[in-house]
């Protein structure tokens, strides 16, 4: 791999930095990617794509493709344990027609991101070390010694970022979520479900999904503590608390062999996104529980925003504080209502669910209405 000092090296190639990538690309600004993995670890799982999500990938370019590989969730419902439906919401008709939200599998998100992308501009198996910022470059090396230079230094490396440790030294930023500290994903067919549908009982929550005509997308996770030990046993616990449909999914989940994805739920909230010629993006700057299933979108929107900045502004100090002026307001309303509704989902079973049907439509407002406008 070559040297890259006029350039942009974006370090990840996950949602937020192939994103970065092809806003760039949109620009003519020249820019390289290093990835340290050969495949994504979790490219067989699925995604969900909320309004703004859609709005920006449209924005990229990508609305025909989006709308080609995703599949359009319609409503979403909340229901007790007891499979009783405590509210409901029609996503088509707060969306519109053209930002209506889906689920996707993760490889067919990444690979349509990565399309269209120059062959030599993506290096994987390319993991950086260290970087060092300097007044007019920053320098960084990777695992396997070879070192680059570049006028910028994107992190879109994810919640344990290296150039988050590396120029925020001491600073780690990274906490557990309030609503759970893990939660597990997987693939199961279909057992019954035709939109997003969540399910909350005493000991945690199940969300299905629907991906396609014949595969939901699950996520469990649990609100009280558990005892050390395998990972899997709070699910096999919780299977008995939920309806036959519910049941079913879990049971192929837990059934199949390494089928079950476990992911501590971590967050990172930091005062400041740049220092010198570095900046973060995505997950590395501001990971936040999936409650509102914001990390793609806002990774999408920050790419879209810090290309525009990078190609309006020749000075990297005022385009990187206008990348996270025009950011800030909108992220932090991100955590707020993750953390309201956090909050909520940890009340007593019985009183969240008195409280669901009057608090989830207008948290759902309250949420997204903002980020219907267009960054
Ligand atoms: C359980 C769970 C469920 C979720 N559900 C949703 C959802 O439904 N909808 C949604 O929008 N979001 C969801 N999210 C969040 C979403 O997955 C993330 O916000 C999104 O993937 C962030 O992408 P990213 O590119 O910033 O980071 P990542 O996906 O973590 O990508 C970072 C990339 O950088 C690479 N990398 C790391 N370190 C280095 C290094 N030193 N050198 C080179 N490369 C490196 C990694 O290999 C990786 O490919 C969920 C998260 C969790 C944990």
């Amino acid at each position: 791999m070559q040297s890259a000092s006029g350039e942009i090296l974006i370090v990840g190639a996950g949602i937020a930095g192939l994103a970065v990538a092809r806003a760039l690309q949109e620009r003519s600004v020249p820019f390289s990617v290093v990835e340290r993995r050969l495949v994504p670890t979790d490219g067989g799982l699925a995604i969900v794509l909320p309004g703004n999500a859609m709005q920006a990938l449209a924005t990229l370019g990508l609305r025909e493709q989006i709308e080609a590989i995703g599949h359009p969730i319609g409503r979403r419902q909340y229901r007790a344990a007891n499979d009783r439906l405590l509210c409901e919401i029609d996503e088509d008709a707060f969306w519109g027609p053209t930002c209506r939200p889906c689920c996707v599998r993760r490889s067919a998100l990444l690979a349509m991101l990565a399309d269209g992308l120059p062959h030599h501009s993506v290096w994987h198996d390319a993991g950086v070390a260290a970087m060092v910022s300097h007044a007019r470059h920053a320098e960084v090396t990777l695992t396997n010694g070879a070192s680059l230079s570049a006028r910028l230094v994107v992190g879109a490396d994810g919640v344990h970022s290296t150039i988050r440790a590396q120029t925020f030294v001491g600073q780690s930023g990274v906490t557990g979520a309030l609503m759970a500290q893990s939660s597990w994903r997987f693939m199961a067919p279909n057992p019954g479900v035709d939109c997003w549908s969540l399910w909350t009982g005493a000991d945690g929550m199940v969300l299905l999904v629907p991906v396609d005509g014949d595969a939901v997308y699950g996520w469990v996770a649990t609100t009280r503590p558990h005892p050390a030990g395998s990972p899997t046993n709070p699910i096999a616990r919780m299977e008995h608390g939920f309806p036959e449909r519910v049941r079913r999914a879990l049971r192929h989940a837990l059934s199949q062999e390494g089928s079950l994805y476990h992911s501590p739920m971590e967050e990172v909230r930091l005062p400041t996104w740049h220092r010198g010629r570095a900046v973060l993006v995505g997950d590395a700057a501001h990971a936040t529980a999936p409650v509102w299933a914001q990390g793609a979108a806002l990774a999408l929107e920050d790419a879209i925003v810090l290309a525009r900045s990078v190609g309006e502004h020749l000075d990297i100090a005022t385009a990187l504080s206008d990348y996270q002026h025009q950011r800030w307001k909108r992220v932090a309303h991100v955590q707020r209502l993750t953390d309201a509704m956090s909050r909520a989902a940890k009340l007593p079973n019985l009183i969240r669910n008195a409280l669901l049907p009057v608090i989830g439509p207008r948290r759902y407002r309250q949420t997204y209405e903002p980020l219907k406008v267009q960054v």
